[in-house]
């Protein structure tokens, strides 16, 4: 597949999770039902499905010495491939990212990785809500001010710790407890989690003015 449509793919399924994010910090029910994130994480999957077949046909018609057998290879090569049925949800893209949206949903229930990972209070039309993000960093244990997500996995470090803990040991795993990436963290992992970093200033705003 193109680095392109690669790139695009694996943009548009970060786009999801952060959206479901940040649904699941504020938004009221309909934002944050989940199925409606999972049918468009399923139409990824089929779009990169789709990709990777027409890649293949191509690759194979190329072999063909005239247009005439390029043609009638490549719709040969698709409709083999077609026949094929697309099964998004059996896909480890899917499955990961399923698990993913759970854990973001149910982390208001299992935070208990002590540190503070409870974001305050937000009241709307007179409930309280509880809102469950983890503020601290996983490294230094301190309310984060810059946080930089690794786009692996999700999880989210302060920048300058991140990097200086990159520095000393470059085979650094992400460092937050029961975390499924095993993938050494490097600087092209990291992403500025610009919600997150408002949400920190708002937060210190508040406390300032208490
Ligand atoms: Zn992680």
């Amino acid at each position: 597949m193109s680095d392109l449509l690669r790139a695009e793919l694996e943009n548009a399924q970060l786009c999801l999770l952060e959206t479901y994010e940040l649904a699941a910090s504020y938004g009221d029910n309909e934002d944050k039902d989940m199925d409606k994130f999972l049918n468009l994480m399923e139409r990824l999957c089929q779009i990169r499905d789709d990709g990777l077949r027409n890649e293949n046909a191509l690759a194979v018609a190329m072999e063909e010495r005239s247009v005439a057998d390029f043609v009638a290879m490549f719709q040969r090569e698709l409709a083999k491939g077609n026949s094929k049925k697309c099964q998004p949800k059996k896909t480890r893209e899917y499955k990961a990212f399923h698990d993913r949206l759970n854990e973001i949903a149910n982390s208001g229930e299992t935070s208990t990785s002590g540190g503070g990972g409870n974001g305050g209070r937000t009241s709307t039309d007179g409930i309280e809500m509880e809102i469950h993000v983890n503020l601290d960093d996983p490294l230094t244990k301190r309310r984060m001010v810059d946080p930089v997500k690794n786009t692996l996995c999700g999880h989210v470090y302060e920048k300058s710790s991140i990097r200086d803990a990159i520095q000393i040991n470059p085979r650094l795993r992400c460092p937050v407890a029961g975390c499924g990436n095993n993938q050494y963290i490097s600087e092209a992992h990291l992403k500025p989690d610009n919600a997150l970093k408002l949400h920190l200033q708002r937060i210190a705003d508040a406390q300032e003015n208490e």
